[in-house]
Formats: structure tokens, C-alpha cells, sequence
């Protein structure tokens, strides 16, 4: 434990070098360099990029990267014209839907993208890519194969051995066409036939061994629903949708490096209007999290989790329901930068952001999660009331302050106290004394017990010398967080942790496995400080000593907040107990 959190340390530290190296040395990346160039040479008077979602699942934290990137990129060029569309890539009508297709609207929105009037589908195009593809037959470039899909993967050969042509490759032109025809009228079965292009069979490269283009799927489409009845392959779809919106710089990432001269090979044979260029990157992975759209379905499906957008979900609604601001998902976007090279990124870093972000952010707020009562013995008895002023925000000299009334009985955390506490225990125990944050010092003077033993209450006296300023006479070292008891209200709060208790639930035989148990505990009857019960869904709080929350956008009720664990802070006391 130890070394392990002394590790971390070592990280944040490089992390933090990295960051402030990344930002004094506003180098540009690669792929900024290119754009740039191009801009500068005349061979683009500006750039246009897009984001290319595929509307089969909600967007995680991966895709902010592609995000930033792309829409990043368009801002910084804005005085050119430079522009960033949304393309939804709906080739597969099986897995898509119009419920993803407002999700990653809504998302990209949050992280602070705007797409303005440039949003496109892959569908809008589905009659210029047929055109295209009856071009491709024509110039005798595509051809009609029986062959199913089994045997055109066992025909494809492999990285050490040519591929075999199909024996339906030399169909002429003319019986070509016909048979396309017919396939796009509905005359034949799902994978009965396809289209391929005719390239090579004997290619090095095993995507330009006579690609698939389109295949049959009578399924209804989220948008052109029984219209179509045989669907453009990514492949064939991508590069020509690019064309056709004068996408300049396509950019993508590295599992795509192969698919490139395929990319080229459709734009140079095709009459498209202009021939943008593919770039990669490499993705953002973040250790901690599992991103594929395919499992993070599993995880919805099975109800390991209540949703897309449930806390523990990689996704971005999952990270804003959290409270991840999208400040920090773009600053460690920036910070991890844009490299060929495929690496992991420790969560770590992306906590680090989020703390950072949430530190000048956030209004701090006293909750008891684990309530203890404090009876204050010499408190005036008549009903006497103090208000204590707190600092809404030490990070912000705008947030101004609060005020708590303090009335002679309190609340703080059972685990701030402790009958026979170790040495060096700054905070209460018999004879000790501490502040009560923003208010004066008390010290225990007796603890009562229930039948069973448990401590239910601490009786505890308080110096009225001590309002703002130390005792002159003796140390005070420790200050709880505290809530008035008459004035306090009860509200739930769910501590996140780590989804998985593994870096790479990826590379798990089954990532159900390596789930952690504790990934969410739910606390209830916290005690919380009055202020706190209007608060908003979404809205973000310290809550002090303990870490960064957010009201729930989904349970919460007017009057009746739920809270969210974002982060918790970092306990230096929960370090030195574990020495
Ligand atoms: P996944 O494989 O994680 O399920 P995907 O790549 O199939 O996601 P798409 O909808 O095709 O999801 O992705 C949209 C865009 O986001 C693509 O351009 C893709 O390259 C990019 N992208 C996806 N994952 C990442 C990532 N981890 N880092 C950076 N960009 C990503
Ligand atoms: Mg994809």
C-alpha cells in the first residue's frame, strides 16, 4: 500500500512536470504541423475535419480525445473559415439507433463542441455511393461474388500466404450491374451476395485483397428505414463521405493505418470531388477503464450498472453524472497530446485533472457522512445562537462566504474520533481538543456509550476565546468539519470507487471478473449542512476534508439531492495509518 501510493506520487509529480512542460512548450503536434503546413503552402485554403461517430452506443472517454482533436483543431483555424462537422457514420442499420444518435449530440455538446449547422449522416449519401459503386462496376473495378462469407474469408489468404480469387471475379460488366441491381431490389437473401472492389488478391496488404463493399441486410435503418436493403461497408463509406463534405484532414486512429491504401485506392479511382488525406493517431487509453462500445452494452444489458450514463460507466455521461467537468477531460486530452506511438494514460493523470478542475470550481460544503452527535456542555442554555461564516471558496475570492449557526449541539464524523487514539492523532479523543472548522475549539470531556458499548454521544466543552484565533496557551493541531445538529438535513451519498481493480480490464479473459465490489457504496442519513438541500443537479461541491461530489442528474428531487462521489481528496491521514 504503501509503496503503491508512494508510486503514484512519483507519477503525479512527472505528470505535473509533463503538463507544465506540455504547456510552456506550445510545440504543435504532428498532426497540427500538417494542417498548419497545408493552410500555409495554399494547398487548403483552410481545414476541414469531422468526428465520425458510429450511433451504436453512447461516446466514452476515448472518443474525447477524437473530439478535441478534430473540433480543436477547426477552432484554431477559425479565422480561415476552418470547420468541424459531425458525421454520423450509420452504415450498419443492426446496431444503430436514433437514442445514441442524441446522446453523443448532448455530449459533445457538454464537453464544449458546437458542430453549428455541419451535421451529416453516412445515410445522406447512400445514393451517391451507389452511384459510385455502379461507376466502379462499370470501369470494371467491382465485381458481384456469390462466394459467403465464410469462404471469402477463407479465399482471403493470410499476412504469409496470397489470397485466391473467386471464381465469380470475371463477371462481366454487364451481368455485374444486372446482379447489383437486383441486390439493391431486395431479390436476394442477407450475405447471399456482395459487391467487392477488384484489386488484388495476391496483395500484401489484406485489405486491398478485393474488399468487401456492400452487403445485403434487410434490416430497417434508424433514418431511411426500408429504403435500402444492401448497406456500404465503413470502408467504402468513410473516405467517400469525406469527399463528398471537402473533409481536408481525416483523421483517425492507428488501427485504421492499414486501411489507408484502401482510403487512397477508392478516392483515385472514384470521380470524387476532392481527395482528403487520412491521418492516425493513437487512441487514448486510459488504465481503469473499459471502452469498448461492445462490452460497455454488456455491462447495461446484464445490469451491472442502471444505464449508459450510470457513474461507474467509462462513458462521458457516466464521467458528467460522476462530475468529471469537461475542463478536465479536455486538459488531459491536452496534456496526453497527439502521437503515433500507442501507450496507456495513467487514470491517474485524469484524476489529477479533475482535482484540479474541481479545486477552482467548486464551493465547499461541511457534510457529516457517518454521524456522531456533539453536545456542547457550557453552550448558553438559552437557546443562544452563533453564526459562524465559512469560506465558500479559498480558490476564488468571488465565491464570498456562507454562514452556519452554531447552537450548542453538532454533528462531526465518528471517525474523527477516537477513545485511544494512537499517537501524533490530531483530531478528538478523550482530554484532546480540536477546532470546529470556521468556529471555536472544543475538547471531549465525556463519552457515553449505549448498552452494547458503541459511543452515541460526546459531551464536550468549548473555549469562547478561541473564535478565529488559537488558543494562546496551548496547541490546537486538528479542525473537523462539522454541521449544526437541529439544522442539518439528511441526504443519501454514493461513494464511487474504481470501476475495475485491474489497469486493463481489456486484456481480462472476461472483464466480469475483474469488476471491484466496492465500486459503489451507498451511504445514507449523511448529515448536511442546510445550504446544501437546494442544490441543482449537476452542481459540484467539495465537501470538506472528504472530497469532490455532485448532485445526481437522474435521482435527485427537488429539495431532496442525491450526491455522487466524483474523487475523493487525497487523506493524508489514511497515508500515515497505513505506515
Ligand atoms: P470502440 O471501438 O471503442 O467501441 P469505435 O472506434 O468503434 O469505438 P466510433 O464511433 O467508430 O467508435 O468512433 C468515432 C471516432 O472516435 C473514430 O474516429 C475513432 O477513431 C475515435 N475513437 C474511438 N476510440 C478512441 C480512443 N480511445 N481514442 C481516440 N479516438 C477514439
Ligand atoms: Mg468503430
Amino acid at each position: 500500500m504503501e509503496v503503491a501510493s508512494r508510486f503514484v506520487c512519483v507519477i503525479l509529480a512527472r505528470f505535473k512536470t509533463m503538463a507544465k512542460q506540455h504547456e510552456s512548450n506550445s510545440k504543435k503536434d504532428f498532426i497540427r504541423e500538417i494542417v498548419a503546413d497545408d493552410i500555409l503552402s495554399g494547398k487548403h485554403e483552410t481545414a476541414v475535419t469531422r468526428f465520425p461517430p458510429e450511433p451504436n452506443g453512447y461516446l466514452h472517454i476515448g472518443h474525447a480525445k477524437s473530439i478535441c482533436l478534430n473540433f480543436g483543431i477547426a477552432q484554431e483555424h477559425s479565422n480561415s473559415g476552418a470547420r468541424c462537422h459531425l458525421r454520423f457514420d450509420d452504415t450498419n442499420p443492426a446496431k444503430e439507433e436514433t437514442e445514441y444518435v442524441e446522446a453523443i449530440k448532448e455530449d459533445i455538446r457538454w464537453l464544449g463542441f458546437d458542430w453549428k449547422e455541419h451535421l451529416y449522416f453516412a445515410s445522406d449519401y447512400f445514393d451517391q455511393l451507389h452511384a459510385w459503386a455502379v461507376h466502379l462496376i462499370s470501369e470494371g473495378k467491382a465485381y458481384v461474388d456469390d462466394l459467403n462469407a465464410a469462404e471469402i474469408r477463407e479465399y482471403r489468404g493470410s499476412l504469409t500466404e496470397p489470397g485466391k480469387e473467386s471464381p465469380y471475379r470475371e463477371r462481366d460488366v454487364e451481368e455485374n450491374l444486372a446482379l447489383f441491381e437486383r441486390m439493391k431490389l431486395g431479390d436476394f437473401t442477407d450475405g447471399e451476395k456482395v459487391l467487392r472492389a477488384k484489386i488484388d488478391m495476391a496483395h500484401a496488404n489484406l485489405n486491398l485483397r478485393d474488399p468487401v463493399l456492400y452487403r445485403i441486410l434487410h434490416k430497417k435503418h434508424h433514418r431511411t428505414g426500408d429504403l435500402w436493403c444492401i448497406y456500404p461497408t465503413y470502408d467504402y463509406a468513410h473516405g467517400q463521405s469525406d469527399a463528398i463534405e471537402g473533409i481536408t484532414h481525416s483523421l483517425c486512429t492507428l488501427e485504421f493505418e492499414h486501411h489507408r491504401p484502401l482510403y487512397d485506392w477508392l478516392v483515385n479511382n472514384l470521380p470524387v470531388p476532392l481527395r482528403p488525406r487520412q491521418i492516425e493517431f493513437a487512441k487514448l487509453r486510459p488504465t481503469f477503464f473499459l471502452m469498448s462500445k461492445r462490452r460497455l452494452l454488456e455491462m447495461v444489458r446484464e445490469e451491472y450498472v442502471d444505464g449508459w450514463d450510470d457513474p461507474r460507466m467509462a462513458t462521458l455521461s457516466g464521467l458528467r453524472r460522476r462530475g468529471y467537468p469537461p475542463a478536465a477531460i479536455r486538459s488531459l486530452c491536452k496534456t496526453v497530446g497527439v502521437t503515433k506511438f500507442n501507450s496507456v494514460t495513467d487514470v491517474a493523470l485524469l484524476e489529477h485533472a479533475v482535482r484540479e478542475e474541481l479545486n477552482k470550481t467548486a464551493q465547499r460544503r461541511m457534510v457529516v457522512m457517518e454521524p456522531i452527535k456533539v453536545s456542547i456542555t457550557n453552550w448558553p442554555s438559552d437557546g443562544h445562537v452563533e453564526m459562524m461564516s465559512a469560506v465558500n471558496n479559498p480558490e476564488d475570492s468571488n465565491a464570498g462566504r456562507r454562514e452556519i449557526a452554531l447552537s450548542g449541539e453538532v454533528f462531526i464524523e465518528r471517525s474523527d474520533f477516537m477513545e485511544d487514539p494512537p499517537k501524533k492523532y490530531y483530531r478528538l479523543s478523550p482530554g484532546a481538543e480540536v477546532r470546529l472548522r470556521y468556529s471555536y475549539c472544543i475538547r471531549c470531556e465525556e463519552v457515553i456509550k449505549n448498552d452494547e458499548g458503541d459511543v452515541v454521544e460526546l459531551r464536550c466543552t468549548y473555549d469562547p476565546e478561541t473564535l478565529g484565533k488559537n488558543p494562546v496557551d496551548r496547541k490546537v493541531r486538528g479542525a473537523v468539519h462539522w454541521v449544526p445538529a437541529n439544522e442539518a438535513f439528511e441526504a443519501d451519498v454514493r461513494l464511487y470507487d474504481r470501476t475495475f481493480l485491474v489497469e486493463d480490464p481489456a486484456a481480462e479473459d472476461d472483464w466480469r471478473d475483474a469488476l471491484n465490489p466496492d465500486a459503489l457504496t451507498e451511504l445514507t442519513g449523511c448529515k448536511m449542512e442546510p445550504i446544501l438541500k437546494n442544490a441543482l443537479p449537476g452542481e459540484c461541491f467539495q465537501f470538506e476534508r472528504n472530497g469532490y461530489f455532485c448532485v445526481d442528474s437522474k435521482y435527485s428531487v427537488p429539495g431532496k439531492p442525491l450526491f455522487n462521489r466524483t474523487v475523493p481528496l487525497r487523506d493524508s491521514w489514511g497515508k500515515k495509518q497505513s505506515k
